[in-house]
């Protein structure tokens, strides 16, 4: 038996594994190496379960005769990762009259019939698989209710009851390993991430009884809070039971240590809570991990039967780790891999609490992390209104559009019928922290009613309350309970030594003032991509912007940005101010003009008022403007080459900045990254207009300053002729989204609609616009990349759309050799984990030799 690989007894040398035995029997190993008071225990391993399921039994005698003669046993799972679950545990394997009537003798008939009823209601249920109801006529205690729980198996079971030892045993091994075989069993693993071939292994062991004479029952500790990860005695103990009945809701269970609601296990046995305490201490240091200890104490008798990783939330997670290495248990390396980087995003926004109820009523992308609730509005205004009166509110819109922007600041969330991930409203969203599903198409939105309807045809109207849900895509009925973000010290903690171990920089992308400062207290590296159109939406400009853009001639062009440029000038000044020297990175204007005029009748009059133009030219210049495929139009660089004076004016504006913002610090050298870029002429021709601004302030201001230009690198073209376009730029940035869309011609805003089906038939293997294609676009970024630093070594090379932040992402950049990844400021802290895993992973496979 012992070291036999398959069916072994669990001692300090035995042949135990977790990938062969399973976490359970691993653990149980590591508590008798530490000498703790562990039952004695057997092991099977997974292809010895496997067997089993098969038919093909171990010798069933030699595990019985481990034990004692008249040992009472117990079987529980083991699989590899205990969050894959496994069949329920069996306890009191081997009663029978003969053992009833010993342990009627020693521990008292009421402690015997308990041991035995409990044990032939399980038996009949989970092995013999009968339905429980069979025992509700089991309506007394003691004796005469096991008398009346053996009856109602017989007459089930139609056989008596199982009374070999043995027998008992071999029946409970092949049901639980046939459970493990089950169609939901499998399904239920697969789902929490196990392999389709994962193994089951066995343990069986030696009962504690916990019921019976002296201090006699069961319980569970451990030494921190599962919610704050701070350290507090929390769990149960109960007198005269087993397992886990301690924490059974309605069980009378005491307190662990004193407490003045009611009674202690510490009152009750203060030795043993002494002793049970310094196991668990002793198991946190040793198994370097907070640890639930199950216990069992048999007359005063301490067992330790079990320990299991303290189950923990996200908050738990960072502190449980931090604290683990600050005491010395594991190292800061340690800490950084086992936090997942998805905890560190829900720990950045309010969640949907996790026992809250969820009446679901729709389901979208989960496009923006977080969650809100709030009343239903339909418009950007009635946001605002909202707002204004303190009333949170959800706005609903078919999409969202650069004019919604005031809107969805003022919004607590947004839910959009279309869109996909870089969607307006998703990168909108996650820029500014605010809860987003987009593409719920199986809602339907019905304005001119102002309802909402379900996708079970509930009907809701404007002023209803909903729950958003951006963390898993799920639109709720009513106010769900929440979970606040938590960002404490630990938090910090972390974060710093993420930094002090990763090796590609993190900068964020940022528009505005409010931004800049959360990428600034996320500790990001710069600002790796500033849309400048973001900022003409404010109402102010917005009209300044229109006129600009209604300007016959150029010279009535130039006289309207005369007056934006101060504007854009403040901005610039506030960002470099704000981010202190480290660089920003300004995108010049990138979006098709007749994104900024109004869609709508109402809006068109307001335009013709403001402007003093009759309506009908108005609406002629309106259509006049539109384009069957506007991002695939007079966008980007395409603007900048055929109307020069707007970047002009962005371009004096950021060099008036520079000069305004080094006054009282270090020389501010500013970043300025042309959009859209196919051809090489294009960025000639930009750079020479932007060389004259320069040279223009410089000679006006008689102050010299440095600028860095770049080129965003999101058509495949560009990425194709780097080599080419590299020699004009200090940098390359690759726009992932465009890039994306334009590599599959495939709609950004529009692939929402059918992106579902694709992943579901396989066709993508994810939403190409969520996950980096590494494959196809990551070819492109590729070549550019190597063509790009071939024609101009030593050329900053950079990431700046929405995958920027995604661990898979940033995998493939710094394998790629990039500088930097970009990505929205609520993603630096999960960017900065995800690459400090990425180069202790690369540090682990060196030392390994791999
Ligand atoms: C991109 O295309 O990847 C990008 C960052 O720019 P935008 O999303 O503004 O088009
Ligand atoms: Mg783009």
């Amino acid at each position: 038996m012992q070291n036999n690989p398959n069916t072994t007894l669990v001692t300090p040398a035995a042949p135990i594994a977790n990938h062969t035995h399973g976490g359970r029997a691993k653990c149980l190993q590591r508590l008798v190496r530490l000498d703790l008071p562990v039952p004695r225990t057997v092991a099977l391993s997974f292809d010895a379960v496997q067997r089993i399921a098969r038919g093909e039994m171990p010798d069933i005698q030699a595990i019985v005769s481990q034990f004692p003669a008249d040992a009472l046993l117990c079987v529980r799972p083991s699989s590899e990762d205990p969050d894959w679950g496994g069949p329920g545990a069996v306890l009191n394997i081997g009663m029978n009259d003969a053992r009833y009537s010993d342990l009627a003798a020693s521990l008292g008939e009421e402690a015997a019939s308990a041991i035995f009823t409990r044990f032939v209601q399980s038996y009949a249920v989970d092995v013999a698989r009968l339905d429980p109801d069979m025992f509700d006529d089991v309506t007394e205690d003691g004796a005469r209710g096991l008398q009346q729980s053996l009856y109602a198996y017989e007459a089930e079971y139609e056989e008596p009851f199982p009374s070999d030892p043995a027998e008992q045993l071999a029946a409970v091994l092949k049901s639980m390993a046939r459970a493990w075989d089950g169609t939901s069993a499998r399904l239920l693993r697969q789902a929490k991430g196990a392999p389709a071939d994962a193994g089951l292994g066995l343990v069986v062991q030696e009962m504690a009884l916990g019921v019976g004479r002296g201090q006699s029952g069961s319980g569970v500790l451990q030494l921190v809070n599962n919610e704050t990860g701070l350290p507090q005695i929390t769990g149960r103990y109960l007198s005269q039971s087993q397992g886990r009945d301690a924490l059974e809701a309605d069980s009378e269970a005491v307190y662990l240590s004193k407490d003045p609601r009611g009674t202690s296990l510490e009152e009750l046995a203060p030795e043993v809570f002494a002793a049970l305490k310094e196991h668990a201490a002793l198991m946190r240091a040793k198994l370097r991990e907070e640890m639930q200890v199950e216990f069992a104490i048999e007359d005063g008798r301490l067992c330790i039967l079990d320990g299991v990783r303290v189950t923990r939330s996200s908050q738990a997670a960072v502190r449980i780790a931090v604290r683990l290495a600050e005491d010395g248990i594991i190292t800061r390396a340690e800490a950084l891999m086992r936090v997942q980087p998805r905890t560190l995003s829900e720990l950045l926004h309010r969640q949907v609490s996790p026992d809250a109820r969820r009446d679901v009523i729709g389901r979208g992308i989960a496009a923006s992390p977080g969650a809100a609730t709030g009343q239903i509005v339909f418009t950007a205004s009635e946001a605002q209104a909202s707002a204004a009166r303190g009333d949170p509110c959800i706005l609903v819109r078919r999409e969202t559009s650069p004019e919604d922007i005031r809107g969805m600041h003022a919004a607590h969330a947004v839910l959009t019928e279309r869109g996909g991930i870089t969607s307006h409203a998703a990168v909108i969203g996650r820029g500014i922290g605010l809860p987003c599903v987009v593409g719920a198409s199986g809602m339907r939105f019905n304005r001119s009613k102002r309802q909402l309807i379900a996708e079970d045809g509930r009907v809701f109207e404007a002023g209803d309350v909903i729950t958003i849900d951006g963390t898993s895509g799920q639109v709720l009925a009513g106010a769900s309970k929440m979970r606040e973000a938590a960002l404490d010290e630990s938090f910090q903690t972390l974060m710093d030594w993420a930094d002090e171990l990763r090796d590609i920089d993190i900068r964020a992308n940022a528009d505005t003032p409010a931004d800049a400062r959360t990428a600034r207290n996320f500790a990001a590296q710069g600002i790796g991509l500033c849309r400048t159109e973001h900022m003409f939406f404010d109402s102010g400009r917005l009209t300044v912007m229109r006129e600009m853009i209604f300007a016959e001639t150029s010279q009535d062009r130039r006289a309207v940005l005369e007056r934006l440029l101060p504007m854009q000038r403040e901005d610039f000044t506030q960002l470099f101010s704000l981010m202190k020297g480290k660089p920003v990175c300004i995108r010049l204007f990138d979006p098709p003009l007749h994104e900024f005029l109004p869609a709508d009748r109402v809006g068109q009059r307001e335009l013709a008022e403001a402007l003093d133009l009759p309506l009908s030219d108005v609406t002629r210049r309106i259509s006049a403007m539109s384009e069957y495929n506007p991002m695939l139009g007079l966008r980007g660089v395409r603007l900048g080459v055929t109307i020069p004076e707007i970047y002009e004016m962005q371009a004096r504006a950021i060099f008036e900045a520079t000069l305004e913002a080094s006054k009282d610090g270090a020389a501010v050298v500013p970043e300025i990254m042309i959009p859209l870029v196919s051809a090489k002429r294009e960025v000639e021709l930009v750079k020479l207009s932007i060389d004259a601004v320069a040279a223009a302030v410089r000679a006006e201001q008689n102050k010299s300053f440095d600028y860095r230009l770049g080129v965003m690198v999101e058509t495949p073209r560009a990425a194709l002729r780097a080599a080419d376009i590299a020699p004009y730029c200090s940098f390359l940035s690759f726009g992932t989204n465009d890039l994306t869309q334009m590599a599959y011609g495939l709609s950004r805003d529009d692939a929402g609609r059918f992106m579902s089906d694709y992943v579901r038939q396989g066709v993508f293997s994810e939403d190409p616009f969520h996950v980096l294609d590494t494959e196809g676009v990551g070819e492109l970024l590729q070549v550019g990349a190597e063509r790009g630093r071939a024609a101009q070594p030593g050329i900053t090379l950079s990431i700046c759309g929405e995958h920027g932040g995604n661990p898979e992402s940033i995998a493939f950049c710094r394998d790629a050799g990039f500088d930097y990844v970009s990505c929205s400021p609520f993603r630096v802290p999960v960017a900065r984990l995800a690459a400090a895993q990425l180069a202790i992973s690369d540090q682990i496979s060196r030392s390994e030799g791999k």
